[in-house]
């Protein structure tokens, strides 16, 4: 069956290697999206991956909406409080021309790093900030239930480090933590990505939604939640047409990944959304094979693929203020050689860097394109 070709705007992809700009833009061309939103995620061997984020806002304007990664150097260098402040580093990003926040602080790995919880002093004037400013915010809270179950977590999660043994926060401890901030700050901003978790309980999924009215899910793989969807595909279908002012598509293409696989995995999902295709998934051994699509009218997958980024986040990206953006490589490149690497955290450090200052080599990138 033939895809619909509409306007696509993937709100969830990494990218986290100048040298790979080409191969993006490839998927980007052959995926048929109009623009990607650049996730940039925290990482204890560079901080985060914004000067790669500002590099192709640099290079593609129209292209690239950017959300940046916090910066938790001094957190990690056991300061205590974040330094600059963590409001102050939203008025920065805000300044260089990000179109958000992008949190992966949630993933149980990360939170453990951290050691923060999200109800407390520490981020309480960072979340009320973001609200006041209504800046968006793409937030991953959780990962699949498996993760926490010895025996039903996958291979390839297990061989991440994904397995969370009782040193690390549960499921529910997690969900209150941030169910906390959204009382604290009902208005917030956000997208949580990966479905938030919560394919295997629509009734939960449900009232989220109805309770604050500005958030919104990604369905950005956690394949799980296709495993779900598709078993209860009625009632699914049901609530994607009741909130379909609230889901975002996304798939966590990354640099890591070939074209082929690349534009494969978005096709796929897609397909599950436009048709009621048979699909072979083949990440979960055990669940149900093949998935049934949700085959949702045109003008649900509208609002998915674009409408609904567009106006929570922006019509258009941002322009970048390359000053600026020099600016902020050249603090973080100074930061870099300060940090330092724990051995447990290994799993954290997602797309090392080829070289040695990554955030160095962009701000000369950055100084050639004055
Ligand atoms: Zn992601």
């Amino acid at each position: 069956m033939v895809l619909s070709n509409p306007q696509i705007v993937d709100c969830h992809v990494h990218f986290g290697d100048v040298e790979d700009a080409d191969l993006i833009l490839s998927i980007m061309r052959d995926a048929g999206f109009k623009r990607m939103n650049l996730l940039s995620i925290i990482s204890p061997v560079r901080v985060n991956f914004n000067p790669e984020d500002m590099y192709m806002k640099a290079a593609y304007p129209d292209l690239f909406y950017i959300f940046g990664g916090l910066d938790y150097s001094s957190t990690l260098l056991g300061l205590g409080k974040a330094e600059p402040s963590l409001t102050e580093q939203v008025d920065t990003l805000i300044k260089i021309g990000f179109d958000g926040v992008k949190m992966v602080e949630g993933k149980p790995i990360a939170r453990k790093l951290l050691g923060k919880p999200f109800d407390s002093d520490f981020y309480k004037e960072y979340f009320e900030h973001l609200e006041a400013l209504q800046f968006p915010l793409l937030f991953h809270v959780n990962d699949p239930e498996e993760f926490w179950d010895p025996e039903k977590i996958p291979e390839w999660a297990k061989q991440r480090n994904w397995y969370y043994d009782e040193t690390y926060p549960t499921k529910e401890a997690l969900y209150t933590e941030v169910e906390n901030v959204l009382e604290n700050c009902p208005k917030l901003k956000v997208i949580f990505a990966h479905f938030y978790f919560l394919s295997g309980d629509l009734e939960r999924a449900s009232s989220l939604l109805d309770n604050y009215k500005n958030v919104h899910l990604d369905i950005t793989p956690g394949s799980e939640m296709y495993y779900d969807f598709s078993d209860k595909r009625e009632e699914w279908r049901d609530f994607f047409i009741r909130y379909q002012d609230r889901i975002l598509y996304g798939t966590d293409i990354n640099n890591g990944m070939t074209l082929e696989q690349a534009v494969n995995h978005a096709n796929r999902i897609r397909r599950f959304l436009e048709t009621e295709d048979p699909i072979r998934w083949g990440t979960y051994p055990g669940r149900r094979e093949p998935l049934i699509g949700l085959k949702l009218p045109d003008h649900v997958t509208r609002k998915i693929y674009f409408e609904n980024f567009e106006r929570i986040v922006g019509e258009k990206p941002r322009p970048l203020d390359l000053e600026e953006a020099i600016k902020e490589c050249e603090r973080l490149a100074g930061l870099v050689s300060k940090l330092r690497v724990k051995e447990e955290f290994k799993a954290l450090s997602w797309m090392r860097p080829k070289v040695e200052n990554p955030a160095e080599h962009v701000a000369n990138l950055l100084r050639k394109m004055k």
